[in-house]
């Protein structure tokens, strides 16, 4: 039998699928994509449930253990949970996660406990109203509230993602670090990465990830490291005393390329091996040719044969753009 494991040029194994479902959203996220909305993949350009589980199923047996569920918002594709019930189903996959802005996630939070979901990225930049409002362009934030409370209730580990912004939310920065003192929640600063869908205004990084550090020691002076778990993408620490713990996310500044152990898999079933790459080949497109399962995990080997070592490299080879004119909610973040 051949040997199917996901290895890449420059030997790191693949274990970790991030799978965008949909490139809808509810919200309009500026740093993700303009207000007027992206133009949205043809449904029948989308991936289907039964290509995503077939391919799911390939990945598996290629030594993928953990799945990311992104998008868009997942939760506005009909039948998610259809789709969660088979995933949680799958023999050999360990962990299902998702990362959802926490609009429509409350009321489905008891069965997402029930399937066995093994953690939840919550999305949320601000504790201000006013100030969720002015970042996503909608009045979601008690809603978002409620599925973090409900989140909590429910005991299913939670992360959240803030993005850090100049000028839009450097005030929240020490009150979510505050909510680590009472819940036992991971609260992560993302820098903000230049995927806006809008091709401007690329970000210039005021809040890089040392900055955002020395902010947090201002305040929080006996602040302490805590080992990162293998692969992490973000610098975890604790403060003594409190429950939850903090990360930060150097998105931008690409510190943790060397140990990656993950790929991206787009709404319209683009592989990419790197999140600043622009896609590597079409999956749906080969599964819908007619590919046998033999030559869809050939081509998959091929591409990690053949992978940017960093996100640096990544970005150089792209050949349609630069990521600017990409929006984050057809990647998946
Ligand atoms: N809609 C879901 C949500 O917001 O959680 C899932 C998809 S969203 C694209 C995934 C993550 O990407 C979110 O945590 C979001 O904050 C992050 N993101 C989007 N655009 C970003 C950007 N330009 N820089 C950094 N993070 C970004
Ligand atoms: Fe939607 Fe998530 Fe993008 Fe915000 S970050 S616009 S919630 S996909």
């Amino acid at each position: 039998m051949p040997n199917h494991q996901l290895f890449d040029n420059h030997g790191r194994q693949v274990n970790y699928v991030r799978l965008a479902v949909t490139d809808r959203c509810n919200l309009r996220c500026f740093y993700c994509m303009p207000e007027e909305g992206i133009k949205y993949v043809p449904k029948e350009d989308l991936l289907t449930y039964e290509e995503m589980l077939r391919l799911m199923h390939l990945l598996v047996g290629m030594g993928i253990e953990k799945l990311r569920i992104t998008g868009g918002e997942p939760f506005v594709r009909r039948d998610m949970m259809d789709f969660l019930r088979a995933l949680c189903r799958m023999e050999g996959l360990k962990k299902v996660n998702i990362t959802t802005n926490g609009t429509l996630t409350a009321p489905l939070i008891p069965e997402l406990k029930q399937l066995g979901i093994h953690s939840i990225n919550l999305s949320l930049d601000t504790l201000d109203k006013a100030r969720f409002h002015q970042i996503t362009r909608r009045d979601s934030f008690d809603t978002v509230m409620e599925t973090f409370h409900a989140l909590l209730e429910h005991e299913i580990p939670t992360k959240i993602n803030a993005v850090v912004m100049e000028g839009k939310n450097t005030e929240d920065i020490l009150p979510m670090v505050e909510l680590t003192k009472q819940h036992p929640v991971n609260v992560r600063f993302i820098e903000e990465m230049p995927f806006n869908g809008e091709g401007s205004n690329s970000p210039t990084l005021t809040w890089h990830y040392r900055k955002i550090l020395s902010h947090i020691q201002s305040r929080y002076p006996d602040i302490e490291k805590i080992p990162d778990p293998p692969h992490s993408t973000s610098y975890n620490y604790r403060i003594p005393g409190h429950q939850g713990t903090v990360g930060i996310i150097a998105a931008y500044s690409r510190t943790f390329c060397g140990t990656c152990n993950r790929i991206r898999i787009t709404p319209k079933g683009m592989l990419k091996t790197c999140l600043y790459d622009d896609g590597v080949f079409n999956i749906r497109d080969l599964m819908r040719a007619g590919a046998t399962d033999e030559q869809v995990r050939e081509t998959f080997l091929q591409a990690l044969g053949n992978r940017a070592k960093d996100g640096w490299e990544a970005e150089k080879n792209r050949k349609f753009g630069l990521p600017i004119q990409e929006s984050m909610s057809t990647i998946g973040g």
